[in-house]
């Protein structure tokens, strides 16, 4: 897997993990037995809430779910360095390699991880296509599913019971190794182009697909890595307590690790680690609390249930004023260090020659209204095609039909002799076709060069992806806006950062839904400049929709119009400005333009 952001942040961020476990395992080791238990239980926290959020963080995904990975590692691990005898006693129906087999930690651990990664191999193919709240319901059930086999497998688990006499192995130093292997596998993975890809996901999911990522893949791989992960987390926490039962994988560890990981922000390493600080902090100050206090002119008496509830109180407050977390959206070498990507050549983007877009017949219903009605249109290469048609006629609905987020309830599409509906909607690019959005969709917390970057790695193999990009910056005039996240730019600066991102996928094709909408006349004109080089300079044709007649007139070598679904004409400009059903169309109806 690549890595797709500036060496010297990746290089900062896995020296300060060491430093930061290094210096806390050191000082927690020296200063008493407490604090040493307390630190490599954090430790431990920390290396599963680096685990959760690699897979949450990057998918946008909360998962309920991940303590059962940690509860199967945990058993996986113990099972497999339980001294025999005690498996004899404790165990007797084991099968007989179980019982009499004594691994060390490290065997353990590198075969709970693998365990944990194939369990979770599977739940990940069967929760492939959910998405959003159903995804985390998916990961609740996982849970509860593995907290009841857990209970019932008693041959192997001892049931409800305690299992107990796991050997002591995971000290402080241990956990501390744990905890930096987390660590910088997370970092790591959130700047891979797996991880790149899943936040573009995570941010926009039709516009990841149109640039040729397919999120379900990288969401997948996610999940089974951090599954691994928190296997790992959960052989180092078993063999720390020596002795534990089914219920510490459960709800109650979910909530605390659950608090650190939206407390400190889960999108980034760095929101993990204040995150697993503050609430392990907190969480002291609060059981301290609850055990009542005496201090000489008050008495607080022992409340049961302070440090729950005060957790509680502080997901609440995290929530509301800072949703995003104490940390925010960047890791903090990405806040503190500039971003210099090496000097990069822009290869310069080349002209194409492609085959027919032809739709015939193409229906599309939503409930009772037909937005698209027996359309059958082509366009072929290298033209300028002008769609123009009153509000609600269908146009932004071809488009998306198009260019595979919808697909018809009947007709066909073709490039050339390629049936585009056998594709999947990541596909399509590599038809060749690439787009723009009438509600613009970039990924508005990654940069505008991550935004033209992901389209790169995720098109054309991902060749030259850093040249691509830096060409595609240059060539729409964006360069110097390039480490500004895309989000914040102006409207004009948004949709030229969309249009870089389509071309950067070399398409042969490009649609432009309402490219103008919200510009004046001097960005408009400085649209249609583009426009024309696009057509001009790289061959590439386009499908351009449009209310502004004028742009649509200087620029289109055909139009076809839309009605209430139906194409209604088709011709050059001045046909269709002469048309007696697109006259009555646009001047039948009040307020017909926006
Ligand atoms: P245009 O882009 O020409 O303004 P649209 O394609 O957006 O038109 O809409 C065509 C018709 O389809 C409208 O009546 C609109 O309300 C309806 N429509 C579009 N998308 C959806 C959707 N996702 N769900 C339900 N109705 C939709
Ligand atoms: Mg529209």
């Amino acid at each position: 897997m690549e890595l797709t952001s500036p060496r010297p942040h990746l290089a900062a961020a896995v020296l300060a993990a060491l430093a930061f476990v290094l210096i806390l395992a050191f000082g927690g080791s020296i200063i008493g037995t407490s604090v040493e238990r307390t630190v490599t239980v954090f430790f431990v926290s920390l290396a599963a809430i680096a685990a959760m959020g690699l897979y949450s963080g990057n998918s946008g995904i909360l998962s309920f779910g991940h303590l059962a990975f940690m509860g199967i590692g945990a058993y996986v691990g113990a099972l497999l360095t339980l001294p025999a005898k005690i498996k004899e006693a404790t165990l007797p129906a084991l099968p007989d390699w179980l019982a009499t087999t004594e691994l060390g930690l490290l065997p353990a651990i590198l075969a709970a991880v693998v365990v944990t990664m194939l369990v979770a191999a599977v739940v990940g193919a069967a929760i492939w296509r959910l998405e959003g709240s159903s995804a985390t319901i998916a990961t609740l059930a996982l849970l509860i599913i593995t907290h009841g086999i857990l209970i019932g497998w008693r041959d192997v688990t001892r049931g409800a019971q305690t299992f107990f006499g796991v050997p002591r192995e995971t000290s402080i130093w241990v956990a501390a190794l744990g905890c930096l292997v987390a660590l910088v596998v997370a970092r790591l993975y959130r700047d891979s182009t797996s991880g790149l890809r899943l936040r573009a996901g995570r941010e926009n999911a039709i516009a990841a697909a149109a640039v040729g990522v397919n999120v379900q893949r990288e969401r997948y791989i996610a999940f089974v890595i951090s599954a691994g992960l928190m296997a790992l987390t959960g052989v180092l926490i078993a063999h720390f307590l020596g002795a534990f039962s089914p219920k510490k994988f459960y709800f109650t560890d979910t909530f605390f690790l659950l608090a650190m990981l939206i407390v400190g922000g889960m999108t980034t390493v760095t929101g993990a680690v204040l995150g697993a600080v503050v609430v392990t902090l907190i969480t002291e100050i609060l059981r301290w609390l609850e055990g009542g206090i005496d201090l000489g002119f008050v008495q607080i008496p022992q409340v049961f249930g302070t440090t729950q509830i005060g957790i509680a109180l502080l997901i609440l407050v995290a929530l509301v004023r800072r949703p995003e977390g104490l940390v925010g959206l960047k890791e903090w070498e990405e806040w503190l260090l500039p971003a210099r990507r090496g000097a990069m050549t822009p290869t310069p983007l080349s002209p194409v020659r492609a085959d027919p877009l032809t739709a015939s017949n193409v229906t599309k219903r939503f409930g009772g209204v037909v937005a698209c009605d027996d359309v059958s249109v082509t366009v072929a290469p290298g033209e300028i095609l002008g769609l123009i048609g009153p509000n609600g006629s269908g146009k932004t609905t071809l488009l998306n039909l198009l260019s595979g987020v919808l697909k018809p309830d009947s007709g066909t599409i073709f490039r050339g002799s390629r049936d585009l509906l056998t594709l999947a909607r990541h596909r399509f690019v590599d038809a060749g076709i690439a787009r723009t959005y009438q509600n613009i969709r970039l990924f508005p917390t990654l940069s505008v060069y991550q935004n033209i970057q992901v389209a790169a790695l995720s098109t054309m193999d991902g060749r030259n992806a850093d040249a691509r990009t830096a060409g595609a910056l240059a060539w729409l005039g964006i360069s110097d806006m390039a480490e500004a996240a895309a989000g914040t730019l102006s409207y004009g600066d948004q949709r030229r950062v969309e249009i870089a991102r389509a071309l950067v996928c070399q398409p042969s094709l490009i649609f432009l839904d309402e490219p103008a909408a919200g510009m004046n006349r001097e960005e408009t004109d400085a649209l249609m400049e583009t426009l024309r080089r696009i057509n001009g300079d790289l061959g590439i044709g386009i499908l351009l929709v449009d209310h502004d007649l004028a742009l649509i007139n200087a620029l289109c070598h055909r139009i076809v119009v839309l009605n209430e679904g139906r194409l209604i004409a088709e011709g050059t400009p001045a046909d269709v400005r002469n048309n007696p059903a697109v006259i009555e169309a646009y001047l039948g109806k009040a307020g017909h333009e926006d």
